[in-house]
């Protein structure tokens, strides 16, 4: 996960609270992740053929290929 992150990309909560591990595989495989690692705001995710591409109000865009751009 993003030493960065300061909420999961999953499930929404803080990074440093609970067991985000099953998060982390799921990640890692096949879930976009649904909340900004940054301020935990829900994202605007699409699917696409190529990945996923998650967009924070906030932050900005981030895609499966360049995740931490924004
Ligand atoms: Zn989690
Ligand atoms: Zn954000």
């Amino acid at each position: 996960m993003d030493v960065n992150a300061e909420f999961c990309a999953r499930c929404g909560t803080a990074a440093a609270e609970g067991d985000h591990a099953h998060c982390a595989v799921m990640l890692a495989s096949i879930d976009p992740p649904r909340f900004c690692v940054e301020c935990g705001r829900r994202m605007v995710v699409q699917v696409t053929p190529a990945g996923w591409v998650a967009n924070c109000s906030r932050h900005g865009e981030r895609t499966s290929t360049s995740p931490s751009v924004g």
